[in-house]
């Protein structure tokens, strides 16, 4: 089923999949956490936050998930309803876009890491809002610093723009490197974005070919 559904994403392409081995990781440059601190010490923390107004309407803090030593660390804007309803960041139609760019690239879900700048659902799907980042920035460093990925792919504006810390857009941001907190970053349209403008299927390839090769470069 999976295979058919990358066949179809590729197809529209005119790519095939690439065999890159996920297992290849160097070390980043960043700072260590806090002494003690795990994945699931900084959930348990933030399953309880109430920095911001998000966490008033939440169902569900939607931490991240995935390989906790996973080379790859895909960051979204913000959990929809799918999401706020089972705790599980990108599961709707756009997650399951997401889940074959991941195979296309040559990653099981379970082999990357899955994240969000806001980890509680902005109500109506609205972008998060500046001092809601802000609140959540903290959650969302320490899980880079513990999770030490080789390169961050950002998904969409909202990720984009504060992990390149700039107001630029899409279209002059995507397919460039830059780093946040020592790790190559980079921006790719939402998969949100490609459901309503298919036709940018094929530069999103492009950028995650650029993703593919560094880490090919780096094994
Ligand atoms: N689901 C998420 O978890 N994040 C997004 O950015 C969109 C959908």
């Amino acid at each position: 089923m999976r295979a058919k559904e990358l066949n179809r994403y590729l197809g529209d392409l005119g790519w095939r999949r690439s065999p890159i081995p996920p297992e290849s990781k160097t070390p980043a440059a960043v700072s260590p956490p806090a002494s003690g601190e795990s994945l699931e010490s900084l959930a348990a923390t933030a399953a309880g936050c109430s920095l911001c107004r998000l966490s008033e309407k939440r169902q569900t803090v939607v931490f991240g998930e995935g390989d906790p030593k996973a080379g790859v660390m895909f960051i979204g804007e913000g959990p929809g309803a799918d999401e706020d309803r089972t705790g599980q960041p990108f599961v709707g139609q756009a997650g399951k876009l997401l889940d074959r760019m991941i195979f296309a690239m040559g990653f099981d879900r379970e082999e990357v890491y899955i994240a969000n700048v806001v980890k509680c659902r902005p109500p109506g799907n609205r972008d998060p809002k500046d001092d809601e980042v802000a609140a959540c920035a903290d959650y969302l460093d320490r899980q880079i610093d513990l999770i030490e990925p080789e390169v961050i792919v950002a998904l969409g504006k909202p990720a984009s723009r504060r992990l390149t810390g700039t107001n630029k857009t899409m279209g002059a941001l995507r397919g460039r490197w830059s780093s946040y907190r020592g790790t190559p970053l980079m921006p790719v349209f939402h998969p949100a974005y490609l459901l309503r403008n298919p036709k940018a299927k094929r530069e999103v390839w492009e950028d995650l070919k650029l993703v593919m090769a560094r880490l090919r470069a780096h094994a």
